[in-house]
């Protein structure tokens, strides 16, 4: 499948406390304003973080929003993009549902303490997590049906939002839990039984949309693709890759999630937003070189591109977020048939330590590494432990990388038919403290006089003074050579830091 190039995603996450919904919503120029600027694709909204639902529901009148004026909201919406040649697949909101959070007590995710997972309800903001294994799963299905069959042959695709691995211990978690025989005082277990659940609600909600759309996008968004998405890669047909540089992200994510997100074979979107910082205001605007320097970094990886917006609560555009994104669009427009559909050609894995049951740790050593590589120009994927190394030329085994012995033997495998490995500090040890042996290197632990000094000599010295000795400001992890050629040497200082032992 490969995805429409130019998306916007359109937040529409509307509180009761606004009077007037969608009341100024004309369709015509809706889908005019997004002809104009050169999308391709919007993603517009049945269901948002505060509950309310933007379409005239048989099965839950109560959660159409109290003020929505145009009842018809998402159906005109979905009718107008499509006039004009526009995809409108359709946002649902999963693990934050205001509504459902302050009415529903028993679908709320539940820390072990019993206290629900998110800030206090006296705070502002719908970031109390629900748990899809409490009845809470029943209405979200219910719901999700009630738009395939509202939108038939419409519908383009289903964006399900926040959908984590998030630990529970509500009633019904702990009732599997027990009946599986998973130890809840194991915070481990606890969460792996987290990532199944989750893993096991997209395949559900997938089978579902399936009944009513054979080839509609699926997507479910957890603000990070990695190796953690691995598992669940079937229920998707495409990833998108919420990383918004000026917000929560930071410029380094997005090639992360990227290098290692384009390895699961599937079409990929990044996702930006016109916001100053990140998403949910109005009437900031992201100035153009950054969105530009965004959206072509994306379509330089060969992905398509979105960029999130948030509609207004009487329903119309601001004309001036639909000129910053055409002016970037129509460029990327003239230019993308270069790009996309493409194929990455790569010299070398960087092998992520990234676990499969957390979204959000992202080990420093890989976007440093990351980093690295990019500004050497060095063409690299990100791969996961089950990768293929035979791929790859040459294969970067990371600072804190420790391996199975099973994964040393893949690596020594590796080495015998031809592959190349750097490895850096602790990448490769096992759990025993030992190299591969193709390393020809002993561990020896980490060094006790620091700052050390290292001193190039022959091809190491290349842009640096020979013999002079470069120091090394952190604390480093010593090897003693077994076998093959040492490049660099370092020299020791005089002592270490500590108590009455200092100098300047
Ligand atoms: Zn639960």
């Amino acid at each position: 499948m490969q995805l429409a190039s130019r998306q916007v995603h359109l937040d529409f996450h509307t509180s009761e406390e606004i009077p007037g919904i969608a009341a100024d919503f004309d369709a015509q120029a809706f889908a005019q304003t997004v002809r104009d600027a050169a999308i391709n694709s919007m993603t517009v909204f049945a269901r948002c973080h505060h509950g309310w639902l933007y379409y005239p529901s048989e099965q839950f009148p109560e959660r159409v929003h109290p003020h929505l004026v145009n009842r018809n909201l998402l159906l005109e919406q979905v009718r107008a993009l499509h006039a004009v040649g526009v995809r409108a697949p359709v946002y649902i909101t999963v693990q934050w549902d205001y509504h459902s959070a302050t009415t529903r007590p028993e679908w709320l995710i539940r820390k072990p303490g019993g206290a629900h997972e998110g800030p206090p309800f006296t705070e502002p903001g719908f970031y109390q997590s629900l748990c899809v294994n409490t009845g809470y799963y029943d209405f979200l299905a219910a719901q999700t049906a009630e738009v395939c069959a509202m939108l038939g042959d419409e519908l383009d695709g289903i964006f399900f939002d926040i959908v984590g691995i998030r630990p529970c211990m509500c009633a019904s978690c702990r009732a599997e839990m027990k009946a599986r025989g998973i130890d809840m005082a194991n915070e481990a277990a606890v969460r792996a039984f987290a990532k199944a659940s989750i893993d096991r609600f997209k395949a559900r909600m997938t089978a579902l949309v399936r009944q009513y759309s054979p080839d509609g996008t699926i997507f479910y968004n957890a603000g990070h693709v990695g190796p953690c998405t691995r598992d669940s890669r079937d229920s998707y047909t495409h990833f998108e890759l919420e990383s918004l540089p000026s917000g929560s992200w930071g410029y380094l994510h997005f090639p992360v999630t990227a290098r290692y997100a384009r390895t699961l074979g599937l079409d990929c979107i990044g996702m930006t937003g016109k916001f100053h910082t990140e998403w949910g205001d109005f009437h900031s605007l992201k100035n153009q070189a950054a969105l530009e320097f965004e959206c072509f970094r994306m379509l330089s990886y060969g992905f398509a591109a979105s960029v999130g917006d948030q509609l207004e609560p009487g329903g119309t555009l601001n004309p001036a977020t639909y000129q910053l994104i055409g002016h970037v669009y129509r460029q990327m427009q003239e230019r993308e048939a270069w790009a996309r559909p493409s194929r990455a050609l790569v010299e070398a894995a960087l092998v992520t330590p990234e676990v499969l049951t957390h979204e959000h740790l992202v080990p420093e050593s890989i976007f440093g590494a990351a980093q690295l590589l990019e500004e050497l120009a060095i063409q690299f994927d990100i791969v996961d432990l089950e990768a293929d190394l035979d791929l790859y030329p040459l294969v970067i085994l990371p600072d804190d990388l420790v391996v199975t012995d099973a994964y040393q033997a893949k690596l020594d495998a590796y080495v015998q038919s031809g592959g190349h490995i750097i490895a850096c500090a602790r990448g490769g040890l096992n759990a025993a403290k030992c190299y591969p042996a193709s390393f020809g290197t002993a561990y020896q632990g980490q060094e006790t006089l620091w700052p050390s000094f290292v001193l190039p000599r022959g091809a190491m010295a290349n842009g640096l003074i020979a013999d002079n000795a470069y120091v090394i400001y952190l604390q480093g992890e010593l090897i003693a050579p077994t076998d093959g050629e040492v490049l660099l040497t370092r020299q020791e200082p005089y002592f270490a830091r500590a108590g009455s032992h200092f100098c300047s």
